[in-house]
């Protein structure tokens, strides 16, 4: 039996420690409870099929964990780990003018490319006018028209990194509340001290977001992984059951997307260079508010009950980081997610508890070494 311990329980950091606790290991997780953790402010959308990355090693990882998703709630169900709130809804890819219109047929091949090469949750892709578009969301303004994504899925990041939490709990894995911090760490274990107390290792299992240089800074190693913060406003839409209606895509960074029963969640911004500044900013809710309105006028007389404040552990080449620290055997770091965490967490988690096992990861990780 392999004793590891997982520092940062983020969303990243609880599906390492409910993999590790499933399969019969000891683990511990740990987790300070950052405020501008990325897991609870995200956003939720499940698509990877549908991103406009330029990013090759992105798309074959995205696809297998798109597929550990079903299976991961279904276990977490099974267990009575509670509601993840992951649902199929679709997402619509919206042209808002008649130049976005003329590339809809290029981006739809490109979706249709990847589903025939292997990427779950697409469905079958096809184009929709403005009116059945609005049928679906019934916000949406005057847009040229859509890709509808039948497939596209969403989940409450929050929930699905508590039900595994829960999930890891009920199978004996030891929760921790407090700040941890690397004592020593070689090939063979790790020491680290959380709150006054040791504990010896086997595997360390770094998950620790926007702060995993801070932990790793002890042992002199650092991975090129730096806050960028994300303001997200959440609308309610009073008698209006939203709870149906698809995820929004647009051309720029914007979307839009749904909880119920009457959540609306509008985002976000991309504030690199941002450090862990976590205040809102009236910019800020600015350039959300003008672009959510743009596309979705509807939305304008909905009551503003919060905006969320997370920072995105963004790598500077927007590729994870998953590996081994080399010289430092026992160290596992799973970070970088940027802003696709919520998609490519879990999975990332469980590679990450298979490195600690000492076991051939089930996904390509090349690209995501983290001495890169
Ligand atoms: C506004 C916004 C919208 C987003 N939308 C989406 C989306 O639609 N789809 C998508 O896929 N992704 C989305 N993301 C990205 C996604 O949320 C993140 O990539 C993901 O949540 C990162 O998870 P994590 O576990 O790595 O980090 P975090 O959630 O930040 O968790 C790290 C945890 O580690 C803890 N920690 C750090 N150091 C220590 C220590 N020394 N000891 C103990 N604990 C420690 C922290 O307290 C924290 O709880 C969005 C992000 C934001 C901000």
């Amino acid at each position: 039996m392999t004793r590891t311990m997982v520092v940062g329980g983020g969303i990243v950091g609880a599906s390492a420690a409910f993999r590790m606790a499933d399969s019969g290991n000891e683990v511990v997780l740990v987790d300070k409870h950052d405020p501008g953790h990325a897991t609870a402010a995200g956003a939720g959308i499940i698509a990877p099929g549908t991103s406009m990355r330029t990013l090759p090693a992105f798309y074959p990882f995205a696809a297998d964990a798109v597929r550990y998703y079903p299976e991961l709630v279904a276990r977490l169900a099974e267990l009575g780990a509670g509601d993840t709130r992951y649902d199929v809804v679709g997402k619509l890819f919206v042209a808002t003018n008649n130049e976005e219109f003329e590339r809809l047929p290029a981006i739809q091949q490109m979706m249709e490319q990847r589903r025939q090469e292997g990427m779950p949750n697409l469905g079958a892709t096809r184009m929709v006018s403005a009116e059945e578009a609005r049928s679906m969301f019934p916000a949406l303004g005057e847009v040229a028209g859509a890709i509808h994504v039948p497939e596209a899925a969403r989940v409450d990041g929050g929930s699905v990194r508590d039900a595994m939490v829960a999930g890891a709990r009920t199978l004996g894995a030891t929760i921790l509340q407090g700040n941890a911090r690397l004592l020593r760490a070689a090939d063979d274990g790790a020491v680290i001290e959380v709150e006054g107390t040791t504990h010896s290792v086997d595997r360390v299992i770094v998950a620790a977001g926007s702060w995993t240089n801070t932990f790793l800074e002890p042992i002199g190693v650092s991975v090129h992984v730096a806050p960028q913060k994300g303001q997200i406003m959440h609308i309610e839409m009073g008698e209006t059951d939203t709870s149906r209606w698809p995820i929004i895509g647009t051309f720029g960074d914007q979307y839009i997307l749904t909880f119920g029963p009457n959540r609306v969640v509008c985002g976000a911004t991309r504030e690199t260079g941002s450090g862990y500044d976590l205040r809102t900013t009236p910019g800020g809710l600015q350039s959300v508010t003008n672009a959510a309105l743009r596309v979705a006028p509807g939305l304008a007389n909905g009551t503003v009950e919060e905006v969320r404040v997370g920072l995105r552990p963004l790598s500077d080449d927007g590729l994870p980081f998953i590996g081994e620290v080399e010289g430092h055997g026992s160290v596992v770091v799973a970070t970088g997610h940027g802003p696709s965490g919520l998609q490519l967490g879990p999975w990332s988690g469980a590679i990450a508890a298979e490195l600690a096992l000492g076991r051939q990861p089930s996904s390509d990780i090349s690209a995501f070494r983290p001495g890169r």
